[in-house]
């Protein structure tokens, strides 16, 4: 259990605070903001510090430059919508030349610096890289507040910076850990985690540690094709993630020697092409022939998925079942939020999380108000919920 330091037992009256963010939103073919839920998340944290007469510099990042300038990753944009959430103008500037825009700025004043992730300093492996990047900040800021939940492992921004400086927990933070806890320590069987996406390579592995925690596992989306594929059924052109194979064997062995039982799709909607006006073919077993892709589940899967979402007491969301932007393959994912939005029992704790999971249920219209909890975090979610404790949030305990 962490115990987190507080702002509000802080005296932060007037300072120059520096506040880690989550400003990774998913941007359009235009590079629009389609969603600003992860910005919103930190506006309590904001408004409270500009009550307080603070000055306030925000950092992040956006998507994964991997230590290069990417014109399309700019914070540029993030820095409009986050002034006109909080409807005061937020001055830009670079970490080289940030000195002065801070050092000049009012109490109740915002500056945003660029995508951090533009310097591969900030997710550098060696301990003295990250923390010489961001040492200029300790020089200008008095306090720092890590407000992200969204970034769990060793980077410079809130591993090394909140243990060079006086460094507090944000609301954002604080909130998502209170009902994060719930679904981790008091969690009522029948325990249902459904997970999908695409981001094979970071979940596959966090799924071995949900055996025994949860009693059900049920998966689509891309990874499912993985797991299918380690048991030598036929995906087709199917995306999957062939160096985890043997991975995903191994977690499928380990689940029949535990409580927890894992499901995958038993039929699915392929096309010919990964194209958003490709045409629905309907493969109605679990075997994809060798020309086609999957895109979603199936009609019988969704249906079996149904049956246990209703029975279960927890539920644990993350990650569409299948292409959701495509809308011939959104109904796997539209079908399976509304059960859990709809379907459970009254008194079942509901949470969905991750960026795409979000952005999903806002053009599927699954009302986020059906959930006991929406976390901003995908990965972190996983993470929090699966480990004994993160280094990153237990920096920012007592
Ligand atoms: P994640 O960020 O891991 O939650 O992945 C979200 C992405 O997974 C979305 O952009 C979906 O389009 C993608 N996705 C879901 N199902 C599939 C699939 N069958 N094939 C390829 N991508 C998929």
């Amino acid at each position: 259990m962490y115990k987190f330091r507080k702002l509000t037992d802080a005296d932060i009256k007037g300072k120059t605070v520096v506040v880690r963010a989550n400003l990774d939103v998913p941007l359009d073919e235009y590079g629009e903001i389609v969603d600003d839920t992860r910005i919103k998340a930190s506006i309590p944290t904001y408004e409270y510090l500009l009550k307080q007469n603070c000055k306030i510099v925000v950092i992040g990042h956006l998507g994964r430059p991997n230590g290069k300038y990417v014109d399309e990753l700019s914070l540029f944009p993030v820095r409009f919508a986050l002034g006109k959430l909080l409807g005061i103008q937020i001055k830009f500037t670079q970490l080289e030349s940030c000195a002065n825009s801070i050092k000049y700025m009012n109490p109740g004043e915002i500056t945003m610096i660029e995508n951090l992730r533009f310097d591969p300093r900030e997710e550098s492996k060696n301990e003295n890289e990250r923390r010489e990047y961001l040492k200029i900040l300790t020089e200008l800021c008095d306090v720092y507040v890590n407000d992200c939940f969204g970034v769990y492992k060793k980077h410079a921004s809130v591993y090394d910076l909140p243990q060079m400086m006086e460094s507090y927990a944000g609301f954002s933070i604080i909130n998502e850990v209170e009902n994060l806890n719930k679904l981790k320590e008091e969690s009522k069987s029948p325990f249902v985690g459904i997970f999908g996406g695409a981001k094979i390579e970071d979940k596959i592995p966090v799924i071995e540690k949900f055996l025994n925690k949860v009693d059900t596992i049920l998966l689509g989306g891309a990874m499912a094709y993985t797991f299918l594929k380690a048991q030598d059924i036929n995906v087709g052109k199917s995306k999957t993630q062939d160096d985890l194979l043997d991975v995903a064997r191994d977690i499928l062995t380990k689940a029949q020697n535990s409580k927890t039982e894992i499901i995958l799709p038993i039929d699915h909607l392929a096309s010919d092409s990964f194209d958003s006006e490709a045409k629905v073919i309907e493969i109605q077993n679990q075997n994809i022939p060798d020309n086609l892709v999957g895109m979603d589940i199936g009609p019988k899967t969704t249906v079996m998925y149904r049956e246990i979402i209703e029975s279960a007491q927890t539920v644990l969301w993350n990650g569409p079942m299948g292409v959701f932007e495509f809308e011939n393959f959104n109904k796997g994912t539209e079908s399976i939020g509304e059960f859990i939005a709809l379907g459970t029992p009254k008194g079942a704790y509901k949470v969905a999380g991750g960026g795409d999971t979000i952005l999903a249920m806002q053009k599927l219209k699954i009302k986020p108000s059906r959930f006991n909890h929406v976390s901003v975090g995908g990965g972190m979610m996983m993470q929090f919920l699966s480990n004994d404790e993160l280094e990153v949030l237990k920096i920012l305990s007592e």
